[in-house]
């Protein structure tokens, strides 16, 4: 399948998922041109707020490919990713996504992604978030044992 073929099949999922109770985004990962798996919203279907096309999507690809690094694949989203689709992306080492609807397309429709990218560029103490750091001294523990590992698998 071509680049076109499989943002039409993300657009499909989309628009069959607004009919099957989830909201209005689909994905699709492939590699070299075949589908490995797909996504769609299942925010209040499933009560999870981390449902999103995108992040069900890489779950799936990789459970079907055994692995946690998709190099190699790409992406097709209906929808630009919000922030924490676009640091699963990241986190996954997709090649390239593709997005079909945008940003704004999506703040037309109340689905606002933009003020958490707000929120990321400004100072923790700015956010309306409330952070507050406690016991750093006690945590750095798994960090050190971490460190010192010699069998680990690095991601
Ligand atoms: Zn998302």
């Amino acid at each position: 399948m071509n680049e076109e073929e499989l943002m039409r099949k993300a657009i499909a999922l989309s628009i069959e998922n607004v009919a099957n109770g989830g909201g209005p985004f689909g994905a699709v990962i492939a590699k070299d041109g075949h589908i490995i798996a797909t996504g769609v919203n299942r925010v209040t279907a499933n009560h999870d707020p981390t449902a999103h096309a995108e992040v069900s999507a890489i779950r799936a690809a990789c459970e079907k490919l055994d692995t946690f690094d998709l190099s190699g694949c790409e992406i097709y989203t209906s929808c630009e990713p919000c922030p924490m689709c676009l640091g699963a992306i990241y986190w996954a080492r997709l090649d390239k996504m593709y997005f079909a609807n945008n940003k704004d397309d999506a703040k037309q429709i109340d689905f606002d992604d933009s003020f958490i990218y707000d929120e990321l560029a400004l100072p923790l103490s700015e956010r309306k978030l409330p952070a507050e750091i406690l016991l750093r001294d006690e945590a750095l523990k798994a960090f050190q044992l971490w460190q010192e590992k010699t069998d680990k698998i690095g991601y």
